[in-house]
């Protein structure tokens, strides 16, 4: 995990926004004011890395040399497949930087995409069979 600057006041708003939404809730239902303090940052939190061209916290494994990557940054314009090199065996990777059901479009590189939420950087192999 490789937290910026940026990162940090993502996280730290989106606490904030799901401890104000708690805030509200308590005063009718205890349980729902934390559920709203978890499942805020949970819904929101992908679109606001997706708003700010923040990469998910969680970096991807290299599936030829199964080493983590060190960092990488996605420009806007590659937006939301990219090609990696490995920094450990010079291989590329493609990530799917989307959590929808839409297929992947099929490719010769190994393809990651990433599972909800999109911001945390679980990641899983795609299905290229559609
Ligand atoms: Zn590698």
């Amino acid at each position: 995990m490789l937290i910026t600057a940026k990162h940090l006041l993502a996280i730290i708003a989106l606490v904030l926004c799901g401890t104000a939404a708690a805030a509200l809730i308590a005063e009718w239902n205890d349980i729902g004011a934390v559920l709203a303090t978890l499942l805020v940052p949970a819904f929101l939190g992908w679109p606001v890395f997706r708003l700010l061209s923040l990469r998910p916290l969680i970096l991807p494994m290299c599936p030829h040399c199964e080493r983590r990557h060190c960092n990488y940054h996605v420009p806007r314009d590659a937006w939301p497949v990219a090609v990696l090199l490995c920094a450990w065996c010079g291989k590329p990777l493609r990530l799917v930087l989307r959590t929808g059901a839409d297929p992947v479009p099929p490719s010769e590189v190994p393809t990651i995409t990433l599972r909800r939420p999109g911001f945390l950087g679980l990641w899983r192999k795609a299905d290229l069979t559609s």
